[in-house]
């Protein structure tokens, strides 16, 4: 049958598609860019399909990606022969906004709607990957033509990205892709966004897709002594960057790699390159991002470092090569020594990985303390958004604890509320420590305000004794199983009792203690219920109570945390 059956777009579909067709975004050219960065990811997984399922019989002898342009009809069409798309894959790849990497837009585009006018910005384009759905920009219909590898028919979608699309049965779609873009009318008369253009293609090729493994391929028409030919010219140079000195790369070209294999829209705040020769050889071509993805913390977060090996794209987020608390960080690693069939497994119990693994993270971590030390402003940037994830690290990398505290950075009552310099290192809280004291005091809790206005808090703020103000999740952990940083112990200001006094101190505590013994035997009689023993504190200033926990007692956020947690 070749019923065409007209559906839907998911309703964020719908929205982001409107904001599209009426996009007043400067950037339009970056469609091309993206349907290029699709096509790659295709002919990756075909090549890797073909390698990995013998029965599969498909061609790969000439993957590439050809680009057509017909001035007449006003069409540009990007063309792969790659892995191809089932009809079920069309509908929920094409007609849904349900990848992860746009839940933060689809929150953002909601918000639009609730907020009074339900205009979305046009910025949310350069802020989230818009993806295919950016051919909206410039095409006023698009038509896909694809057949997946293996199947033996195709499908045909077509959309003017106004709500609805149709969907039909088509027998005769080579196998890959096919997306053509009924370009709309331009009024520009300079010709500067004619995407039909030779000159204009080969240059956005050119600046946004130079480094695709793949060739992309355009029909080029020469006259020579009145006479016409065409011939296929390849556009592209197929350097892989991360072969490529570092001196020789542009920022320009990292940035668009980035964005590449990063699937990000944003500009990578730190690049590391990295070779290493010898009996393993193998490239890594690295970027810490300058913004962290919403979904850093939910499960669904997939990408990180790209695992390849001598040049063919083996897998995306090789948890192998980067440990957890840095799966913020992107990039490429291209093994020389690796077989082309290795799994997962295979990496598991590799040494060579977990070497790798080790020198990776070792130069991420320097990279961070360099900037630490010679670029303060990028590093605030980078801990502000990063911060949270790195502490993870405090946890459970034992090797690299100690570059962890030191590139660490906390709120303290010594810098909270200070808009210039958020949060002190712990070399600078050393440095500020007071005579005698022996300690690093922190207190842990849900928000700044709280452990700022805790009553455990008053006898340090009488004596200016500096506390760190942890208020991440993630502290409550780590503060159980760091016990020191340079020979000075980490000290919960609200568990066990803290000796802050001077003998003098003591002397006078002493008669106020047994002035009180009385009553404070009456109250622990009465209270015996509740609290374990009713002591008379030196602490507290200006409130006349507070509740402390023993020295091995859990927190109370921890606490809150377990009960919600059902334990
Ligand atoms: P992203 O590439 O970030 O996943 P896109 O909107 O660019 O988001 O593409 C959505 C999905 O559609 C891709 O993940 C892929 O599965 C599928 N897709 C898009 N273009 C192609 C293509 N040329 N060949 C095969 N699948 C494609
Ligand atoms: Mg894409």
């Amino acid at each position: 049958t070749t019923q065409v059956e007209e559906r839907e777009f998911q309703a964020e579909a719908r929205q982001l598609l409107e904001l599209l067709i009426h996009s007043v975004y400067s950037n339009k050219d970056t469609f091309l860019r993206e349907l290029i960065s699709n096509a790659s990811d295709a002919l990756d997984k075909l090549r890797l399909e073909a390698f990995r399922n013998k029965d599969l019989v498909v061609d790969t002898d000439d993957l590439h990606i050809q680009i057509e342009a017909d001035k007449e009809a006003r069409t540009l069409t990007v063309r792969d022969n790659g892995i191809g798309m089932t009809r079920d894959e069309v509908v929920g790849l094409i007609g849904t906004l349900a990848k992860s990497g746009t839940a933060e837009l689809r929150r953002a585009l909601a918000e639009a709607r609730k907020a009074d006018g339900g205009e979305a910005p046009s910025e949310l384009i350069g802020q989230f990957g818009v993806g295919f759905y950016s051919t909206f920009m410039v095409a006023d219909k698009v038509t896909m033509v694809t057949r997946k590898a293996g199947e033996a028919t195709g499908t045909r979608w077509e959309s003017a990205g106004t709500g609805t699309y149709t969907i039909e049965e088509f027998p005769e779609a080579p196998q890959g892709t096919a997306i053509t873009l009924h370009l709309k009318d331009s009024d520009d008369e300079d010709h500067l966004y004619d995407y039909t253009t030779e000159w204009k293609i080969r240059e956005i090729v050119k600046r946004y897709s130079d480094f695709i493994s793949w060739p992309i391929r355009m029909e080029q028409e020469s006259t020579v002594d009145g006479e016409t030919t065409t011939e296929m010219v390849t556009l592209n140079s197929r350097k892989a960057l991360w072969a490529r000195p570092k001196s020789e790369v542009t920022d320009e070209e990292y940035t668009e790699f980035y964005r590449h294999i990063g699937h990000a829209w944003d500009e990578p705040l730190e690049v590391i390159s990295m070779r290493a020769e010898g009996t393993f050889e193998y490239q890594a071509l690295l970027f810490v991002p300058t913004h962290a993805p919403h979904d850093l913390f939910t499960r669904e977060h997939k990408r990180g470092v790209q695992l390849y090996v001598k040049r063919v794209f083996i897998m995306d987020n090789c948890e192998e090569l980067m440990p957890q608390y840095l799966r913020f960080i992107k990039g490429v690693v291209d093994a020389q020594d690796l077989s082309l069939n290795v799994s997962r497994e295979i990496l598991q119990q590799d040494r060579q990985i977990s070497r790798i693994q080790k020198r990776l993270v070792k130069k991420v971590l320097s990279t961070i303390k360099d900037l630490q030390a010679n670029d303060p402003g990028k590093y605030r940037a980078f801990w502000g958004e990063f911060g949270r994830v790195l502490k993870e690290g405090l946890l459970l990398d034992f090797d690299n604890r100690e570059t962890l505290l030191e590139i660490s950075s906390f709120v303290s009552t010594h810098t909270a509320g200070n808009a210039d310099e958020p949060w002190t290192t712990l070399a600078g809280y050393v440095e500020r420590m007071q005579d005698g004291q022996e300690h690093i005091y922190y207190m842990t809790g849900e928000s700044r305000q709280l452990v700022e206005n805790s009553p455990h808090m008053e006898a340090f703020k009488a004596k200016g004794l500096e506390v760190l103000i942890l208020t991440d999740p993630v502290d409550e952990m780590w503060v159980d199983s760091v016990h020191e940083y340079n020979g000075k112990q980490f000290r919960s200001i609200a568990k066990g009792d803290i000796d802050l006094d001077s003998d003098e101190d003591k002397e006078k505590h002493e008669e106020q203690d047994q002035e009180f013994a009385d009553l404070l035997a009456a109250l622990k009689e009465a209270l015996s219920d509740t609290v374990k023993d009713v002591r008379l504190s030196h602490r507290l200033t200006n409130s006349p109570a507070c509740l402390v926990g023993d020295d091995f007692d859990i927190t109370p956020t921890l606490e809150k945390l377990y009960r919600a947690s059902g334990q």
